[in-house]
């Protein structure tokens, strides 16, 4: 092992039996997918069997740090949720943030590793000695707010930090989120992942300084790092935060509205950044080690706690919805915190059954009745609806609690159609006809349709590619390196808003994971592992049952063209982006199909434990 950065094994957590071990993990391993995503993708296929049920006792949930984890670099508080997802049958990996994720490392470990299944409700707790199971039958079924449970954990056990499900993940919500430190890992599922475990919360206890190789130089570079990280690439966030995305977005006829069928709001100016901070902004905060601070908490009410917004919060529960009230979305933001469900899928499932609902494709009987007064912009439906789905109280609550896909199946006719999502994955707050290279970057990502694992999306705004009509190879070249980029920041850890204050992104990642672990990284090797990870995905989900029908849009965007707005009139040409896929497939190393070709899987199996076909 090298010096630092590293601990070289990781905690494997048996709830059935009541085992923890520690495992060993070598140093060619660990330069090869880095840790984080990288690393949670490669246990998580190890760790399972082909075809396993992602709710049943032989998933794995993983959770896995990165080599920065625990150093003075800004924006290195974070920790990678990995497991099969309930909403899509394919890989999941959700970021998050702050203590949880530093207390964990410092328990000594590279991932911990929960497999099997709790015969009872229970918390579990790692520190450096290994785990323990304590039921937690006080706090299982009781209906408790994830704020709530946090507390009454924290109070019983203040030397730890914890992760924790809410009701939506008790009810296996396939859209459940896991919170810890008011971060959420929220997209796929993993919530419910945990819930079918029996595990209400992960409490870890670290008191191991993470090592460094180099102190000297990790402090230059992070105290280097830290002086652009407050400069004007991150403005934005620093400014507005993420909510500023949403006048520009509308601006550009990119703002997702009213189930797809449209890319700009009418009411988007009530709700916008802008907006939002004149009138409601009553405070700013940030993860843990991060000198950017993009957090900005509004007003729902005078005398109420106020609530953090993110512009994919804002535009789920906002425009796609048809809501332009901003105290509803506020409100409906909190709740899916609350709640313990992911914001996008919430939104997007409940907007497509706004839309199922006008257009009277509920069948008949209590479907139907419980539908009918869920249409576009019903603020007050929207939040009894969570409700519903969040607790599956109601059939329509319960047949939403499954996500559009599966839920357009089930109402049948042309539902599918529209049905918002890449691979059971709702679609974020990115109109694919209005960003056509993003469009692109969500057909092939291997969570689905999916904003955080690629930022193709930085092509059609550069304005150096044509977003209507992208050329395909070049459309191609712009996913696979967005791709690879957010492969390497997501598995270092750092935070993506950190990226544009780099200027030599592989250059710069290299020379701190030298000073932090003293292994030899070079910016060719974060490259290769750039690759290799994506790959490693990719087998994973082959061996899952992918298939290249999977890599595509919902038939609305190559048919319906855009009503309005700077992007009227725009569609996806199917032929042209049947073009893009193979370019992107020969791009990556991929066969024609865009399978992984039998000798790179060979060879990767050779070392990753040899489960993947
Ligand atoms: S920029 Fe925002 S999301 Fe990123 S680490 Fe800082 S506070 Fe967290």
């Amino acid at each position: 092992m090298g010096r630092g950065g590293f601990f070289g094994r990781y905690l494997r957590v048996d709830l059935g039996q009541k085992r923890a071990e520690h495992v060993p993990l070598d140093e060619a391993t660990l330069r090869a997918v880095v840790g984080g995503v990288g690393l949670g993708a490669l246990l998580l296929g190890r760790e399972t069997p082909p075809g396993f049920d992602p709710l049943g006792p032989e998933a794995a949930l993983v959770l896995a740090f990165g080599p920065l984890v625990g150093t003075p670099l800004t924006t290195s508080a974070k920790l990678a949720f990995v497991a099969k997802s309930p909403l899509t049958g394919r890989i999941s990996d959700g970021l998050s943030s702050s203590a949880f994720a530093i207390a964990g490392k410092r328990a000594g470990v590279d991932a911990i590793v929960l497999v099997g299944a709790a015969e009872e409700p229970s918390i579990v707790l790692v520190d450096e000695a290994g785990a323990t199971l304590v039921p937690c039958p006080e706090l299982w079924g009781r209906d408790f707010a994830i704020s709530e449970a946090s507390e009454r954990l924290g109070q019983a056990y203040p030397d730890h930090r914890f992760a924790v499900i809410g009701v939506a993940g008790e009810r296996l919500v396939r859209y459940a989120g896991i919170a810890n430190d008011g971060r959420h890992a929220g997209r796929g599922g993993l919530g419910a992942v945990l819930g079918a475990k029996r595990v209400k919360a992960i409490g870890v206890r670290g008191i191991r300084p993470v090592p460094l190789a180099d102190a000297e130089a990790t402090l230059r570079i992070a105290k280097d790092l830290a002086r652009r990280s407050l400069g004007p690439a991150t403005e934005k966030y620093r400014s507005l935060g993420t909510v500023a995305n949403l006048s520009t977005f509308n601006r550009l006829a990119a703002l997702p509205t009213r189930n797809f069928q449209a890319s700009t709001f009418e009411d988007a100016r009530r709700i916008e950044g802008e907006a939002l901070h004149e009138t409601r902004e009553r405070g700013r905060g940030s993860c843990k080690s991060c000198t950017i601070g993009c957090e900005h908490f509004f007003e729902v009410r005078p005398g109420q706690r106020p609530v953090k917004m993110e512009y994919e919060n804002l535009f789920a529960l906002g425009p796609l919805c048809g809501i332009g009230d901003p105290e509803v979305v506020l409100r409906a933001s909190s709740a899916c915190d609350e709640l313990g469900i992911d914001t996008i899928s919430a939104g997007g499932t409940i907007a497509f059954a706004m839309e199922c609902a006008e257009k009277g494709l509920f069948p008949a009987g209590p479907l139907a009745e419980e539908a009918r007064d869920l249409v576009f912009g019903a603020g007050e439906r929207l939040l009894s609806m969570l409700e519903d789905i969040a607790r599956r109280r109601t059939p329509l609550g319960d047949l939403l609690a499954e996500g559009s896909r599966r839920a357009a199946e089930i109402v049948g006719g042309e539902a599918p159609s529209f049905a918002p999502h890449v691979k059971g994955l709702e679609i974020p707050g990115y109109e694919p006809r209005a960003l056509q290279t993003m469009a692109l970057g969500f057909a092939v990502g291997t969570r689905g349709a999916d904003h955080n694992r690629s930022g193709a999306y930085e092509a059609d705004f550069s304005g150096k590619v044509n977003r209507f009509e992208p050329d395909a190879a070049e459309a191609a070249e712009h996913a696979v390196a967005a791709e690879d980029r957010a492969a390497v920041m997501d598995s270092l850890i750092l935070c993506k808003f950190l990226r544009r204050a780099m200027d030599d992104f592989y250059g710069e990642s290299a020379e701190m994971l030298r000073a932090v672990t003293g292994l030899p990284f070079e910016a060719k090797d974060l490259v290769e592992a750039a690759g290799r990870i994506t790959l490693v995905r990719r087998l994973f989900n082959e061996r899952e049952g992918w298939t290249p029908a999977e890599d595509t849009l919902p038939a609305r965007f190559f048919e319906e063209k855009l009503p309005g707005g700077a992007a009227k009139g725009a569609g996806i040409d199917r032929a042209r982006f049947a073009r893009s896929i193979d370019a992107y497939h020969a791009r990556r190393g991929l066969d024609e199909r865009g399978f992984v070709p039998a000798e790179v899987a060979r060879e990767m199996m050779a070392w990753m434990g040899g489960k993947y076909r």
